[in-house]
Parts: C-alpha cells; sequence; structure tokens
C-alpha cells in the first residue's frame, strides 16, 4: 500500500520553438536549484531524483509525460522525494500554469495518462531515444490492452482548456493511425448555411432538443457573437454531411485546426455519423486536430482560417521556418496543379500514360510534403497522413486503367485506394465498401472499356513480386 503524488503534463509538449525554450528554461531552474544536492544526477538525456521510485525529468521536452513517486508510509510525508515532487511541481506551474495536473491516489495512482505510455515514455528518454515514438496502442488487435478499439471510445481523448485555443480534445493514450476515434450523430442539419434566416432556422432546430442538447450547442465557441448568435455559432462550427448540408456536433466540433492534422473527418452516410480517424500514429497527451482548410498554400489558407474562425494559425505547418514554408506551399500547389492534369477527362481518353505519370508525380510530392515516421509499415503505398489523396489518386489511376480494358492494374489501383480509405474512414464507409467491390471486380469500375480496350488484360494478370521485384513491379504497374 501506498499513495502516489505526482504531476502530468497535458497536453504534452511539442517540438515547436516555444514549448523547446520554456523546457530549456524549466531544466535549467531545476539544475540551478539542485546543483549541490547529491542525490540530483544529471545524466546525458534526463535528471534522476534518487529518492522514493526515483522519478526523472527528460532533458527533451516532448518527451515528457509524468513526474511522480510512490510513497509508502506516513513518515514518508517528510521524506526527500516528496520535496523534490513539491518544489519540481512549483517550478512547472509557474512556466506551464494549467497545463500541469497535480494529483496524488492511494493504489493505483489515476493522472492523466496510462502509466504503460508513461513507463514506455521513460524508459525511451533514459536509453537515449531521441526519437518520440511509442510501441503500444490503443487497438482492437491488443486483447490485453485496457482500450480496445470497439470498447466505446471515450477513453481515448479527452475534452480540455487548450492553452490560447479555447477547448480541445487530448489524446489519452497512444492511438495507431487507422483507429476510429470518435463516431457522433449530428444534433441537428441545417440544409442552407448562407441564407438569412439562417438564425430563425437554428432556433426551430434548437426547440425540440432537449436542455442538455441544447446548452452542448449554446457552449460551442462562436467566432461571431451579436444579433445572430446562433447563425454564427452556426458559422463557426458547422462541419459538412452529406450533400449540401452541414451537421452540428457537439463533441467533434471542439476539434482544433491543424494545417498538418493528426486525424480526419469524414460524413459516413451508411451509420449516419461523422467519423474522425487518426491519420498518424497519435501520442498520448497530443492534441487532436483536423484540418478545417485542407490543401491550400499558406497565403490562401491563413487568410481564410482568420477570416471564417477568427485565428491567427499557429499550427505545426503555419510556424514552420519561413523557408521551409516556402518549400511546403510550393508542394502544396504542385499537388493542386497535378489535381487539375490528372482530373482533365480529356486527358484520359487522349493521353493516358500522361495522366498516370501525374498520378505518380503526385505521390511523391504528397510524401515529401506529408512525411511520415511509419510509411513503409504494413505495404502502405503512401503517407498514412496523407491518406485521403493518397485514396483518391489511386482512385483516378483505377478510372485511366479501367478505361482502357486493363483489369490487372486497375485491380492494384483499386486495392492501394482501399487500403488508404479504409485508413481515414473504416471499414463501413460506403466509400471504402465501394473501393473493395470495385478491387474485387474491376470490370464493374464505371469507366470500365469506356476509352476502348488496347490496355486489355484479365484481372488476375499481374505479374508475381517475388519474380520480378518491388521495382520491377512498380515499373510494370506504371507503364514505365
Ligand atoms: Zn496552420
Amino acid at each position: 500500500m501506498g499513495v502516489y503524488v505526482g504531476f502530468d503534463m497535458v497536453p504534452r509538449l511539442g517540438p515547436g520553438e516555444d514549448d523547446t525554450r520554456t523546457w530549456i528554461l524549466f531544466i535549467a531552474a531545476v539544475k540551478e536549484y539542485y546543483k549541490n544536492d547529491e542525490q540530483v544526477k544529471v545524466k546525458d538525456h534526463h535528471l534522476r531524483f534518487e529518492a522514493g521510485d526515483g522519478p526523472v525529468l527528460p532533458l527533451y521536452g516532448p518527451q515528457f509525460l509524468r513526474f511522480s513517486s510512490k510513497i509508502v508510509g506516513q513518515g514518508d510525508a517528510n521524506t526527500p522525494v516528496v520535496d523534490y515532487i513539491r518544489r519540481v511541481h512549483l517550478y512547472a506551474v509557474h512556466l506551464y500554469e494549467s497545463r500541469i495536473r497535480f494529483w496524488e491516489a492511494e493504489n493505483d495512482a489515476h493522472g492523466f495518462y496510462d502509466w504503460r505510455d508513461v513507463h514506455e515514455a521513460s524508459r525511451n528518454f533514459c536509453e537515449g531515444n531521441s526519437r518520440v515514438t511509442a510501441s503500444h496502442f490503443a487497438n482492437t488487435n491488443d486483447e490485453n490492452s485496457d482500450y480496445p478499439m470497439n470498447r466505446g471510445n471515450s477513453n481515448l481523448y479527452e475534452t480540455l482548456e487548450i492553452p490560447a485555443k479555447g477547448k480541445g480534445l487530448v489524446a489519452r493514450c497512444n492511438i495507431k493511425r487507422g483507429t476510429r476515434i470518435l463516431s457522433e450523430k449530428p444534433l441537428f442539419v441545417v440544409q442552407n448555411v448562407k441564407t438569412d434566416t439562417l438564425n430563425i432556422n437554428v432556433a426551430a432546430k434548437l426547440k425540440p432538443l432537449s436542455r442538455e442538447q441544447q446548452s452542448k450547442f449554446l457552449s460551442l465557441h462562436n467566432n461571431f457573437p451579436g444579433k445572430r448568435a446562433l447563425a454564427g455559432l452556426v458559422h463557426t462550427n458547422a462541419l459538412p454531411c452529406g450533400p449540401d448540408q452541414c451537421g452540428i456536433y457537439p463533441e467533434i466540433c471542439r476539434i482544433n485546426n491543424s494545417c498538418r492534422p493528426n486525424c480526419y473527418h469524414s460524413w459516413n452516410e451508411a451509420v449516419g455519423q461523422e467519423t474522425i480517424h487518426a491519420l498518424r500514429d497519435i501520442l498520448a497527451g497530443e492534441e487532436l486536430t483536423i484540418s478545417y482548410r485542407p490543401g491550400s498554400s499558406s497565403s490562401v489558407r491563413q487568410p481564410e482560417l482568420k477570416a471564417g474562425f477568427g485565428f491567427d494559425c499557429k499550427c505545426e505547418l503555419c510556424s514552420l521556418p519561413a523557408a521551409e514554408l516556402a518549400a511546403s506551399d510550393a508542394r502544396l500547389r504542385k499537388i493542386a496543379s497535378l489535381d487539375e492534369q490528372i482530373a482533365n477527362p480529356g486527358a484520359m481518353i487522349a493521353r493516358p500514360l500522361s495522366v498516370l505519370r501525374a498520378c505518380r508525380e503526385f505521390l511523391r510530392v504528397v510524401r515529401e510534403e506529408y512525411p511520415d515516421n511509419n510509411d513503409a509499415a504494413a505495404g502502405n503505398e503512401g503517407p498514412a497522413a496523407a491518406a485521403p489523396l493518397v485514396s483518391r489518386v489511386y482512385c483516378d489511376a483505377m478510372q485511366v486503367a479501367a478505361a482502357h480494358g486493363d483489369q490487372a492494374r486497375a485491380r492494384v489501383f483499386a486495392e492501394r485506394g482501399y487500403r488508404a480509405r479504409l485508413e481515414c474512414e473504416g471499414e463501413d464507409s460506403p466509400d471504402t465498401r465501394q473501393a473493395k467491390r470495385l478491387m474485387q471486380e474491376p470490370s464493374a469500375i464505371p469507366s470500365f472499356g469506356q476509352c476502348g480496350m488496347k490496355w486489355r488484360t484479365s484481372k488476375t494478370a499481374q505479374p508475381g513480386k517475388e519474380a520480378i521485384g518491388e521495382e520491377g513491379f512498380e515499373k510494370w504497374l506504371w507503364r514505365l
């Protein structure tokens, strides 16, 4: 028996300049205070306090989740470890304020984070791993996991105050790419958000809702308060759901923007819900983000975000150094121009090879723009962070191959498109199901044979990768 005492950093620190600077200040202050204390050891990658459980602080901020120790017995209230925790907590609160969560619990401690994630993070930095990674995930494949994917998803995140952003959603545990984090029915839908009568329409929609539902809606952030406050709430929060209509969601509408988001939102017509999937592995303590203005360069999206939502975006992408931001903008413009070339129906008929080349180039630029540390895992042909784009371009390549009678290649493109769609929309999404059907039966692709059959192949005519190797297979696939 004993009492655990400590504090967590929520949300966890990011690799950005501001977070890095404050962590350096924090570590310097702690080191200075304990410079004559022999029980506080400065190691290569962390500070170790040799008392109680031996709490540690990493020298690199994004690796930090928790500083804590178990205290056994009453007498321990005056042991050095309690003093260490109190003092370090004081410094942390001074710099990080509400981001620091102090807790005290008997038996198993209950801070924000799962112990498994905390232990893994500290093992990583004590061993000198400079990358911030995770190997345990909230995943259905892990039968021993406390957070199986389908056991209700409320364990995966918590709604919190985010410094300088208002409310937001923060991951409570490590979440694997492709996980459905959240699925939510709209409180109500509106057909046309551009009408003058929106305020009256919304008032009518609110009437039949319960008090609780009404207050959920009214507590959302409003960027356009004033006379038409209800319309303002819809303008600030609505997300498209199906053609020509928008929905309001009590939880999903609290997800903040990042121009390089870690989540993807889509409307799933089959279940009548908006879904949120992890676009990449998300670490415990990271804020969940979606893109409010996907795909546009900074000079386009930043003014739009300011006008539409009232904030100057300081996301990971927007706060890159000028030269890196310019390179990202150039790639985003390139992606948009390739997209236009690919979508040109005349080109699909007259110059199918050039369209395939544009698709391949599109994937190359996307890979550069969305760097991904687990891209190569599980045979993924595109970065997970860009799964919606990757899925779309493979679908385009599939249409081109099918339009000229090439079932074998159409099938491979369809399969890759299906896998990317599965990651960002889940198995029950109508688009994912459709992609799977076409993968199994390429002759059912709508464009099949429409431009003739000059590339005719059977659906099983693909060469074996064992025989010609990965590179040979890609050459065959893209007709190089
Ligand atoms: Zn941004």
